[in-house]
């Protein structure tokens, strides 16, 4: 029968693969939590409302890319991104009712019927945080430093910091009219949905992928000029923050995000490295959405990371985060007898917290070494019946050759222990 393949877009994340993923997430979760945010864990699937809703009916991800399904007379959609129902779920369970502001971090996958290619997948997977309940712009400047420090400690190099505003519904208003001026000459050249958002969101025809309709946008209004003062303020304190808080970056006033529900601050961390698709991390302000979701006007913000991409980077840039699973002893039986000691030593090991493995196909002394040698065991050891009846074997260090003997009784798992810290630490200091 013909093998099944995974769908187009979506990846098999392998073991010696998925360590690298596990370093990753946990250096995450580490920066995560030292900046007070807590992970919240969300459903896969959502009603569809929330995302038309929450995301925009005329942003790309909700006209063209998602993945909806319907059950019974109900329809739900895999999130296209964690932000709706991260705000859901804050509403929902009345997590606005504790101390302001609420943090929260999330890691999970995304789901958009996109054009497969590097960096772009229809399922990948996001870090996100959301900080709701501070319209301060030092909450931008928290939020920003949150994602400078990660791409700073995973050491990605060439990644640039571009902020933009994109001012409030009050702002948007005079912009959209500016906008609609400057597209309305060229709207037979635009692309098919752009015709349509031309009148109900222009400023989408500044995020469009399609060349033509970015070249027509090139020397459209920016948003920029028709700040109120408010969010011109706010603007200034975010630059004058980050400023003092050393994070470098540079002003773009094309960036409008793809998302609908961003007000003033909008960024994006943008690497050279893998080509087209080098927006590693995207975020913003937005302030409408809660109420937008049926909660209390309260403002917000957050920051999505693709983690796909920033792995790309890494590797791109010749860094590695994986570490090879650990074998920090291989137990060589001979013989029937010999076995069944290995289990009960290798057992005890594993509950003191040592990797430890033994044969489990039956193979000679020769084929054991091989596979000790091929998984990286650190030591090895082998016992048949002289060992046995001496209650005592002999351990290899398999990289420097070293040999020492250990006694098979109550004390070995404690011995084995302290030989194997001590190798560590002298290999740490080599
Ligand atoms: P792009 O302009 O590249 O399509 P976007 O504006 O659609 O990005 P967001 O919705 O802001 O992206 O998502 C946040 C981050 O998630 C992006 O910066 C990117 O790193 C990642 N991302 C988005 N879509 C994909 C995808 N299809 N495959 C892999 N990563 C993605
Ligand atoms: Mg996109």
């Amino acid at each position: 029968m013909a093998l099944l393949k995974r769908p187009n877009g979506t990846e098999d994340i392998l073991p010696g693969a998925s360590e690298e993923w596990q370093a990753l997430e946990g250096l995450l979760r580490r920066t995560a939590q030292v900046s007070g945010f807590r992970e919240i864990r969300i459903p896969t699937f959502e009603q569809t409302e929330l995302f038309s809703r929450g995301v925009g009916e005329t942003t790309d991800v909700v006209q063209k890319e998602m993945y909806t399904v319907t059950a019974k007379e109900s329809s739900f959609t895999l999130r296209p991104e964690g932000t709706a129902g991260t705000i859901r779920a804050i509403l929902q369970n009345g997590l606005l009712n504790e101390a302001l502001p609420q943090r929260v971090y999330y890691i999970l996958s995304c789901f958009r019927h996109e054009r497969p290619q590097a960096g772009r997948l229809r399922e990948f997977h996001q870090f996100g945080v959301e900080m709701a309940g501070s319209p301060d712009p030092s909450a931008d400047a928290e939020v920003i430093s949150l994602a400078h420090q990660i791409i700073t400690e995973l050491g990605v190099k060439d990644v640039a910091l571009h902020i933009n505003s994109i001012g409030c519904p009050e702002c948007r208003r005079k912009y959209h009219e500016a906008l609609r001026a400057y597209f309305l000459p060229h709207k037979a050249e635009l692309c098919e949905t752009c015709q349509e958002r031309l009148d109900k969101n222009p400023m989408r025809l500044l995020d469009c992928k399609s060349p033509i309709d970015k070249e027509i946008g090139k020397d459209a209004p920016v948003i920029l000029d028709y700040l109120c003062e408010e969010c011109s303020s706010h603007f200034e304190k975010l630059k004058t923050y980050l400023d003092l808080l050393g994070i470098a970056y540079s002003v773009d006033p094309k960036i409008v995000r793809g998302l609908d529900y961003y007000t003033k601050t909008v960024f994006e961390f943008v690497t050279t490295s893998i080509g087209a698709q080098g927006t590693v991390c995207g975020g913003g302000r937005y302030d409408g959405l809660i109420e937008q979701l049926g909660g209390p006007a309260t403002p917000a913000l957050g920051f999505g990371m693709g983690l796909e991409r920033m792995l790309l980077t890494l590797h791109s840039q010749g860094t590695d985060l994986s570490q090879p699973a650990p074998c920090d002893l291989y137990i060589v039986p001979m013989g029937g007898a010999a076995a069944e000691r290995a289990m009960q030593l290798a057992a005890t090991l594993r509950r003191e917290g040592s990797a430890a493995q033994t044969d489990v196909m039956g193979r000679s002394l020769r084929a054991q070494m091989k596979y000790a040698d091929k998984i990286g065991a650190r030591f090895t050891m082998v016992i048949g019946d002289n060992e046995l009846a001496a209650g005592e074997a002999v351990l290899k260090n398999m990289k420097s050759g070293e040999k020492i003997s250990l006694r098979l009784d109550d004390s070995f798992a404690q011995a084995f222990s302290d030989i194997e810290i001590a190798d560590r630490l002298a290999l740490g200091n080599e």
